[in-house]
């Protein structure tokens, strides 16, 4: 199935270096419009809660760290075929593994701190979605 949203979140390291700016016009570049967009800090149990099919593996305590060390901007992005357009942009989990030019690839500095979050399916997109945005934040 095809469809047309995604959800991401710019992680702390993000904003810790700067980088919000350059990372969000290159999603607009590559024709992604955000429909939803905010400035939040999770708490550790949003991070959990979030997280929550990761929490038996070994990184979890060091994810739920990263993800409540400072703030997040978490936004709904719009694109026909979301999801996997979103995904290719931000390129693989490990940072040196992503395709250069992609998000991962010019930003993140590790397999732990790796810039941003793209969902992984149209089901994950909107749960996520729906875990940071009300009804009447989305446009
Ligand atoms: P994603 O969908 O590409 O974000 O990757 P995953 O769903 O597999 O992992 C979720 C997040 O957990 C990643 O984006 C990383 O921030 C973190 N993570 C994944 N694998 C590792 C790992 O081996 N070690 C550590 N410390 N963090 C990891």
């Amino acid at each position: 199935m095809i469809t047309n949203r995604t959800f991401t979140m710019l992680k702390p390291d993000s904003l810790e270096k700067g980088n919000t700016g350059a990372i969000l016009h290159k999603i607009n570049a590559s024709g992604f419009k955000i429909v939803a967009m905010k400035q939040t800090l999770m708490s550790m149990r949003d991070a959990e809660t979030f997280y929550a099919i990761h929490s038996e593996r070994p990184f979890f305590a060091d994810l739920v760290q990263y993800m409540t060390r400072g703030p997040i901007i978490a936004a709904i992005l719009e694109k026909d075929n979301a999801v996997e357009d979103f995904r290719a942009l931000i390129g693989a989990t490990n940072p040196a593994e992503a395709a250069e030019g992609t998000i991962r690839n010019l930003f993140a500095d590790s397999i732990s701190e790796n810039a941003v979050h793209g969902s992984d399916s149209d089901e994950n997109a909107q749960i996520e979605g729906t875990f940071h945005f009300s009804g009447r934040e989305i446009f």
